[in-house]
C-alpha cells in the first residue's frame, strides 16, 4: 500500500473531465484579521460540498467491473460517505455507508440523494467502522477504508497540485485533518512542486488522535469529541500517518471555539460558508500569529457542509 507523486498526477488528469479547478482568492478583511496574507482554496465550491470528491472519483473510476458489481463499503460521518455516494453515481458502482446514530439527518439523506445506502449503525465511528467490516465481510463489497487507501491520498492530493502550480512562491499550506489523507498528500506535492513550501496541519484539541499520532510517532487512540466533523477521528491511520512523518514541518492544535470564530471570520470577509473543519486552517493561522507573521499562506476551505448547529452559531457573537 503506497503513494507516489506520479499518483497524483495521474489523478490529476483523470479528474480534469470531471471537476473543474475551484478558485482561490485573497480578501482584505480576512488578512487584516489574520495580520498577514491569506489565500483560500476554495474546496467548498466542489458538487458535494468537500474535497473528499477527488478522492472518491479517483477510487470509483479505477473499480473493476467485478467491483461494481460486489459494490464498496465504507463509514463516515459525512463527506467521505458523500464523497463515495457522488463517485458511486458518476461510475455505477454500489455503495454502502455506515454512519453513527446520531449523524444529521441532512447528512444521510444527502448521501441516499446520490443513490447510496446510508445505514445509521451505533453510536460512534468506531461503532460504524466495525459494522461496515462486517458487511464488506459477508457480502464481498469492497471495504474502503476513509484514511489507509491510497487512490482517496491520490484523488486529494489534486487540491495541492492546483494551489503550487498557481503559486509556487507560497511559504506555508495550512491542512485540516482527520484521518490525514489531505495533508499527507499535500505533503508529497510540496516536496516535488514547491519544496520551499512547508506543509502545516491543524486538528481539533478534542479530537487529537492525528496529532498526537504523528508528534509520537506512533498510531494512538485518542478521545473523539470535536463538533467538526471532517476532523473527528479516534485513532491515527497508518498511510497519511507515513507519509506525513518525515514531511510536515508542523502540526498545530486549535480548541472549536477558535474554529468557530473562524467560520464567522470565512462568512463576514470570504463571502464563504465554511462547517467547523472547512475553517479549521484558518483558525490555524489566526491562533498562531508568531507562526504566519510575514508569511504568503494558502489555508484549505475543505468544506461547506454545515449542519443547523454550525449555522446557528455563525450568528452568535
Ligand atoms: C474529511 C475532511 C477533512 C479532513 O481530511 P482528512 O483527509 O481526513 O484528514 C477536513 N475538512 C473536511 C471538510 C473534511 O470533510
Amino acid at each position: 500500500m503506497d503513494l507516489s507523486f506520479d499518483d497524483i498526477r495521474a489523478a490529476r488528469e483523470l479528474l480534469r473531465s470531471h471537476l473543474p479547478p475551484t478558485s482561490m482568492w485573497s480578501y482584505p478583511l480576512l488578512d487584516a484579521a489574520a495580520g498577514t496574507s491569506v489565500l483560500v482554496k476554495h474546496e467548498n465550491t466542489q458538487p458535494v460540498g468537500a474535497f473528499k470528491v477527488r478522492g472518491g472519483l479517483t477510487l470509483m473510476a479505477g473499480t473493476s467491473p467485478a467491483e461494481r458489481e460486489r459494490g464498496t463499503v465504507t463509514w463516515s460521518t459525512g463527506n467521505h460517505a458523500q464523497s463515495l455516494a457522488y463517485a458511486g453515481h458518476v461510475f455505477g458502482v454500489k455503495c454502502t455507508v455506515f454512519m453513527p446514530a446520531g449523524t444529521p439527518t441532512g447528512k444521510a439523506a444527502a448521501v441516499e440523494g446520490w443513490g447510496a445506502r446510508a445505514v445509521r449503525a451505533g453510536d460512534s465511528l468506531e461503532a460504524a467502522e466495525r459494522q461496515a467490516r462486517q458487511h464488506a465481510a459477508e457480502t464481498g463489497a469492497r471495504l474502503v477504508s476513509p484514511g489507509d487507501t491510497p487512490e482517496l491520498l491520490a484523488g486529494v492530493g489534486t487540491v495541492y497540485l492546483e494551489i503550487l502550480e498557481q503559486r509556487p512562491d507560497l511559504d506555508a499550506i495550512v491542512v485540516p485533518v482527520g484521518s490525514g489523507t489531505g495533508a499527507a498528500a499535500a505533503c508529497l506535492v510540496a516536496e516535488q512542486v514547491a519544496p520551499g513550501c512547508a506543509v502545516i496541519a491543524v486538528q481539533s484539541s478534542a479530537s487529537p488522535a492525528a496529532h498526537d499520532s504523528w508528534r509520537s510517532g506512533d498510531l494512538v487512540e485518542r478521545p473523539n469529541g470535536t463538533v467538526a466533523a471532517g476532523l473527528a477521528t479516534g485513532r491515527g491511520f497508518e498511510l497519511p500517518q507515513r507519509v506525513m512523518r518525515n514531511r510536515l514541518a508542523d502540526f498545530l492544535l486549535v480548541d472549536d471555539e477558535q474554529i468557530t470564530e473562524a467560520r464567522r471570520l470565512l462568512a463576514t470577509a470570504a463571502h464563504t460558508l465554511a462547517e467547523g473543519a472547512g475553517a479549521a486552517a484558518l483558525a490555524g493561522v489566526l491562533s498562531h500569529p508568531d507562526l504566519f507573521n510575514g508569511k504568503r499562506v494558502a489555508v484549505v476551505c475543505t468544506g461547506g457542509n454545515a449542519d443547523a448547529d454550525e449555522l446557528a452559531t455563525l450568528s452568535r457573537k
